[in-house]
């Protein structure tokens, strides 16, 4: 018993296969094969018939994928999970599952751009969206219209990393005949686990944090067994964007050093934004390891941990004080994504968006850092030679 909560922990999900189902063998093989083959005319038909639990061809079922879908199963603590080939995808195909032609989707704060801007092409199929631009559970119950079929959040949200309530988001939602999705992804389900307040779906971008070593691109749903049931039929086959299996040997390479990895992250994070919060140039820093300023009581025990995503804004700035900061860092790399091993800094500010922002809610003078592994002490030093004195 005690032997399988050892074996239960996130820890030891992240670092074990059952090797015994592959001679022993640590590492799991990549079954590098499109399709697979049948004794018989009736195995085939079994095989045609239930592709999400047999492997018939690579564009459904994989059993290096499968592996990695299992772990990230277990550690959202869902019932099951399919592997894509881009966060985008993910997205893309959870959204699909959740809409038709005359609903209304409606995002609560900011989301990723490309979700946002996803969300806004499908009125070409007759869907409208809209968002609400507050985290508190009156504004997003009044903004709800009579055809929201869908609420789409990131918990923390993009940029100002503001916590969505999430039990009083799911249970608003179900007592309207709505559904839920999550993007999960700068919390890691080490660090949130969104289904066990009553969350429909979970998406995660395997490109940051799950990868984590700036070497793939990738995407993951978890959810119920009945929603898994059409959107693997639908979505995950018809549109063909399943994950690899060599994308999926990174994957799982990367998930055994999650923990690890989330905690050094952590602590350094953490060093940084006390640091920036204390720093003379910096208006305001948005990092919910901060502290119980940035919690309401409804939020507090979301997080059980914080990840190394970071954003600040700098006092009586223009945009080229935005510019200068970020040609000045030299530890920290310019580049979009994150989630990595190395530090990047960059910007939504591109120099002729600022009153887009400004729509967002987003402060133009606004830089976002990705916190690596480098020392603490390098990227503080980088940072407080580039925010001047
Ligand atoms: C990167 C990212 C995505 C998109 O993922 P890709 O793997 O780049 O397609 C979605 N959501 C969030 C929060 C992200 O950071």
């Amino acid at each position: 018993m005690e032997r399988e909560n050892i074996l239960n922990s996130d820890q030891n999900i992240c670092l074990h296969v059952d090797s015994e189902s592959f001679a022993g063998a640590i590492i799991p093989p990549i079954y590098g094969n499109s399709l697979f083959t049948f004794n018989s005319y009736e195995d085939y038909v079994l095989g045609e018939t239930n592709q999400q639990n047999k492997c018939v061809y690579w564009r459904g079922t994989n059993p290096t994928v499968e592996i990695a879908e299992k772990k990230l199963a277990a550690l959202e603590r869902g019932d099951t999970c399919k592997c894509f080939a881009s966060g985008m995808a993910a997205i893309t195909a959870a959204i699909f599952n959740s809409v038709k032609s005359g609903d209304h989707v409606l995002s609560v704060g900011n989301i990723y751009q490309s979700t946002d801007e996803l969300l806004n092409y499908l009125q070409k199929f007759g869907v409208e969206h809209s968002t609400v631009f507050s985290v508190h559970i009156d504004d997003i119950r009044n903004a709800i219209r009579p055809n929201t079929s869908l609420i789409y959040i990131e918990c923390p949200t993009d940029m100002n990393l503001q916590l969505v309530p999430l039990k009083k988001l799911a249970s608003l939602a179900k007592d309207n005949g709505i559904r839920t999705i999550v993007d999960n992804t700068w919390a890691t389900p080490l660090f949130q686990k969104p289904l066990i307040y009553g969350i429909d779906i979970v998406v995660h971008s395997a490109s940051k944090y799950l990868g984590g070593h700036s070497d793939l691109v990738g995407g993951a749903i978890i959810t119920s067994t009945e929603i898994m049931k059409t959107l693997f039929k639908k979505e995950y086959l018809l549109f063909g964007s399943s994950m690899g299996p060599y994308e999926a040997s990174l994957l799982l390479r990367g998930l055994q050093t999650l923990p690890i990895r989330m905690k050094a992250l952590q602590d350094s994070t953490m060093k940084i934004a006390q640091f920036l919060d204390k720093h003379p140039a910096i208006k305001r820093v948005h990092y919910p390891g901060l502290g119980q300023k940035q919690f309401s009581n409804e939020t507090k025990h979301q997080l059980t941990g914080f990840s190394s995503l970071l954003t600040f804004e700098l006092k009586n700035a223009d945009h080229n004080t935005v510019k200068s900061v970020i040609n000045k860092v030299k530890v920290f790399k310019i580049g979009v994504s994150w989630g990595g091993l190395e530090s990047l800094i960059i910007t939504p500010n591109l120099g002729h968006n600022e009153e887009e922002l400004k729509k967002k809610n987003i402060n133009p003078h606004i830089i976002r850092l990705s916190i690596g592994m480098e020392p603490s002490e390098d990227l503080i030093n980088d940072l407080r030679n580039a925010l001047g004195q």
